[in-house]
């Protein structure tokens, strides 16, 4: 016996019974030495509290026992203690008695009296057994532990992971597959990978799966889309899946080696791929419309105009800008807002063909690219049936919206060469559209130009404008047409530019609107008005009223009442005698704030007059429910009475209704004395204009003053 199993046959336990108190401690002593852990029992009674009290495996049982049957003993722990192996001493050695003890279960016989040698040997053997046994079954327990170990590992991969054989046939694959693709693994062993490849991708993946590879060309990563299980359900009917196929060989005597088949791991890629096309998309695309953005226009416009050139052919951009868009936006609020950009982008779409580019580029300017387009008719024909697609109103919740565009065109290559300046002329010919009854649409012309390049430079010199005190005030005076007397001034800004001599306010107040610079520039306004006032008031003249122009922006700044009654507090005078002129349109952009801020300054002293009237919306309503002191008839008016058909009616009914509505009424432009009696004959309390005076200077306008 090997020391080996020496040491380990001392760990197993031994348990003697035996009646004979020496003979028992003799057999104890012979076997100490070999099994360490031994137990005596004198009865059979013995041995069975014994046996209670812990494990034996091995047990020596003498038959003849005082107070039981040997046999029946035997058959007793045979059935209660299975495990322990019993080896039977007996002085009976007939062969039946043996054969019935070996039948009862007994694992070995020895024959009383026992030679030491024949003892030490048939137990020390048996111990040796228990304990290669006991070695095994940790063995398997072990195998079978490691076994479970590695299912799990592959079971709960998220990977999936399987083998084919030389065929293409799966294998084995992991229970991923059917969180992955939805087939249980059972479902496919046995089948040829082919099955859950889409036709178009076939050749790819033989390409890589299929391939009997060796060496460095043994794993590859291939990006593959698999067929999911039909029915189940979410989604796509496929799954992107990364693969990294292996070649299994057999190693042959000749160092070649047996082509087995291919070890896989497939991972899904699917969530990450649609992340990385969300994250293009939104790059691309403005989120609101599902259109084109800015980014893919100008990427698409230079694809395009390189093959333009390649072919010599040319194209179109138009840039398209909506009207009023901001006045639905304030009126029905931005949910409505955004429902007509979608429809607006929408019908659009309706009106272009394939190959046709329609990007939305800001809030509510879009650009058109249109690659087939060769000649000017051409472009003229999209322009037109666009502008006509939006004669029809747009529906949006529940409301019945008009909206137009106002759309510029520009050409290649007659009107630009590259995108930049493409785009600029576009954009340029769509403020002349603009400018010109919206609703419209202009093609670009050279003389555009430089009232861009004048555009561009109004804004940057209007930035210094203010430091450099480039500003001034020209007042024109208000004539009460029945006494002759000026009843008031209207304050209006001029500009000193230094090359280009004096600027009127038409020409730079909607890009100072634009550009933010207006707010300053009012507050400069306001200040000298203020202090005009003040000034006169002073000389001890006639009380006279001032007005003072104010422009959308300006009123619709959060403090502006705030800033305004502050500035009549620094000059030290009260709001009485200051007039504000404000179009109709500008109360239209936010009636119920503009509402609330006028009363405010009319709580001041200040008066409110509507200027340029009749050229808006001449909505009766809000002017009841507005602080208005004076309606002042747009000049456009006037001029007309020249005519006289449409315009004379129209001041006379302005006039009348002002006086209904107790409220003066000042014309503007007045040029001639044919006009002056008009509006003398139809009872209009002031006018101003040309006849009587340009606007002028203020020490002009103190002049005049003095001299009436
Ligand atoms: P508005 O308030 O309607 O001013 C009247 C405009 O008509 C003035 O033009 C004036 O010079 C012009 N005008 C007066 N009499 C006659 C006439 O007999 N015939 C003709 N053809 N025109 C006449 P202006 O000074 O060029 O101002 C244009 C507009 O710019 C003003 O229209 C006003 O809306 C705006 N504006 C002027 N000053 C300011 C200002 O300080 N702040 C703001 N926000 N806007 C201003
Ligand atoms: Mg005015
Ligand atoms: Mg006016």
């Amino acid at each position: 016996m090997s020391s080996d199993a020496k040491t380990t046959a001392a760990a197993v336990r031994l348990l003697i019974v035996e009646d004979g108190p020496r003979y028992l401690e003799s057999t104890r002593l012979l076997l100490t030495p070999h099994i360490q852990k031994i137990t005596t029992a004198l009865t059979g009674a013995q041995a069975l509290a014994q046996l209670a009290r812990s494990n034996y495996d091995l047990i020596l049982l003498d038959l003849r026992l005082p107070d039981s049957s040997g046999h029946e003993l035997l058959a007793h722990l045979r059935e209660q203690y299975p495990d322990s192996r019993v080896i039977v001493m007996s002085g009976d050695s007939r062969v039946d008695t043996v054969i019935h003890c070996i039948r009862l279960g007994a694992y070995d016989y020895l024959r009383k009296p026992c030679e030491p040698e024949e003892l030490i040997k048939t137990v020390s053997n048996a111990a040796h057994k228990v304990q290669l046994e006991r070695d095994n079954r940790r063995m398997l327990q072990q195998i079978d532990q490691s076994e479970q170990w590695h299912r799990l590992l592959i079971n709960t991969s998220p990977d999936v992971i399987y083998t084919l054989d030389d065929n293409g046939h799966f294998t084995f694959l992991n229970e991923s597959i059917s969180r992955v693709l939805g087939y249980r693994p059972e479902d496919l062993v046995g089948h040829s990978y082919e099955a859950l490849v889409p036709r178009e991708e076939l050749d790819n993946a033989r390409y890589h799966l299929n391939e009997r590879r060796t060496g460095d060309r043994s794993t590859r990563n291939v990006e593959l889309r698999l067929n999911k299980a039909p029915g189940k359900n979410g989604g796509e009917a496929t799954v992107t899946v990364e693969v990294s196929a292996t070649g299994m060989y057999r190693p042959l005597a000749d160092g070649t080696g047996e082509f087995l088949g291919t070890y896989g791991v497939a991972r899904d890629i699917s969530a990450r791929k649609q992340a990385e096309a969300t994250v293009t998309f939104q790059a691309y695309h403005d989120l609101l419309t599902g259109l084109p953005n800015r980014t893919l226009f100008n990427d698409r416009l230079g694809q395009a105009i390189t093959q333009a050139r390649r072919q010599t052919q040319a194209l179109a951009v138009m840039f398209l800008d909506m009207d009023r868009f901001k006045v639905v936006n304030d009126t029905h609020g931005h949910l409505v807002g955004d429902g007509l950009l979608q429809a607006m982008a929408q019908r659009l779409r309706g009106s272009l063909r394939e190959g046709d580019t329609l990007a939305r580029i800001g809030g509510d300017e879009f650009m058109l690219l249109l690659p087939n387009i060769h000649t000017r008719d051409n472009a003229t024909l999209i322009a037109e049936k666009v502008i006509t697609s939006l004669k029809q109103p747009f529906h949006i919740d529940g409301m019945e919206i008009y909206s137009g565009m106002s759309i510029g065109i520009a050409l290649f290559p007659d009107d630009g060469e590259t995108r930049e300046i493409l785009i600029k002329h576009a954009d340029l010919a769509m403020y002349h559209a603009k400018d010109h009854g919206r609703n419209d649409f202009r093609f670009f012309t050279h003389d555009l130009q430089h009232s861009l390049s004048g555009r561009l430079a109004v804004e940057n010199d209007m930035r210094h404008a203010l430091t450099r005190g480039e500003f001034e005030m020209y007042y024109q005076p208000q004539v009460d047409i029945q006494s002759q007397r000026i009843r008031g001034m209207e304050a209006l800004i001029r500009w000193h530019h230094p090359e280009r001599g004096l600027v009127a306010p038409n020409d730079f107040i909607p890009i100072a609107e634009e550009c933010g610079l207006i707010a300053p520039i009012s507050e400069w306004v306001l200040d000298v008005a203020c202090k005009q006032a003040k000034a006169w008031r002073a000389t001890g003249l006639e009380p006279i009223s001032l007005g003072v122009n104010l422009s959308a922006r300006q009123i619709e700044h959060p403090h502006f009442v705030d800033k305004f009654i502050q500035s009549l507090k620094d000059n030290g005078i009260d709001g009485q005698g200051i007039e504000i002129e404000i179009t109709e349109s500008t109360l239209m952009r936010d009636m119920d704030g503009a509402i609330e801020k006028l009363r405010r300054l009319a709580d001041q002293g200040v008066e409110i007059s509507i200027d340029d009237f009749g050229t808006g919306y001449s909505s009766l309503s809000y002017l009841r429910k507005l602080p208005v002191h004076t309606l002042k008839i747009d000049r456009s008016f006037i001029h007309d009475l020249a005519a006289p058909s449409s315009g004379s009616t129209i001041v006379a009914g302005i006039t009348a209704m002002a006086k209904g509505l107790h409220l003066n009424v000042v014309a503007e432009g007045v040029e001639t004395s044919a006009q002056l009696d008009y509006l003398k004959s139809i009872g209009c309390d002031a006018y101003q204009g040309y006849l009587f005076s340009r606007p002028v200077t203020a020490r002009d306008a103190t002049g005049l003053l003095q001299a009436h």
